[in-house]
């Protein structure tokens, strides 16, 4: 994806208000990001480890998406797979729940789904992170393919996160 600024990641999010959007943590190392291997960036709140966003680039617009996530030591220790990238880890799986966007929002309603808790999704799928033996299924996909599946996988997140 093509590199974000922090002001186009804050002024990105669907589902917080701005100035919640404005004071959450943005990654201070933004321009060492692999961002050619990415499909996505995704972070952790050091401040606050149950809170986690991604954005990501959908039809030349950035989107971004707020996540709260149970804390590491509350994660089940069973192999569990990532609905977006498809990898198998054993305890690196977290269910993130994203309030939706807008009035649904505010109502409570909120999308779940179960992400790579360090959500570099797009890292095991190009083989630059390693998540064990076993952990990718053996697939005839081409890496692009891989690819344009995490980041079908990703915009649909995004879309039930801001569909009404
Ligand atoms: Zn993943």
């Amino acid at each position: 994806m093509k590199p974000l600024t922090e002001q186009e990641i804050r002024a990105a999010f669907v589902n917080c208000t701005k100035g919640e959007a404005k004071r959450l943590s943005v990654p201070r190392d933004l321009a060492e990001r692999p961002w050619d291997d990415l499909d996505f960036l995704g972070w952790r709140d050091p401040q606050a480890p149950d809170r986690a966003y991604l954005v990501t680039v959908l039809d030349d617009q950035p989107r971004a998406v707020a996540l709260r996530s149970p804390s590491a030591a509350a994660r089940p220790m069973r192999r569990s797979l990532c609905s977006m990238c498809l990898t198998a880890h054993t305890g690196g799986v977290s269910l993130m729940v994203a309030p939706k966007a807008g009035k649904a929002g505010k109502q409570g309603n909120s999308v779940g789904a179960y992400l790579c808790a360090d959500l570099a999704c797009s890292l095991y799928v190009r083989g630059k992170k390693d998540a064990g033996s076993g952990a990718r299924l053996q697939e005839s996909l081409t890496l692009e393919e891989k690819i344009e599946r995490t980041m079908a996988n990703v915009a649909a997140f995004i879309a039930k996160v801001t569909a009404d």
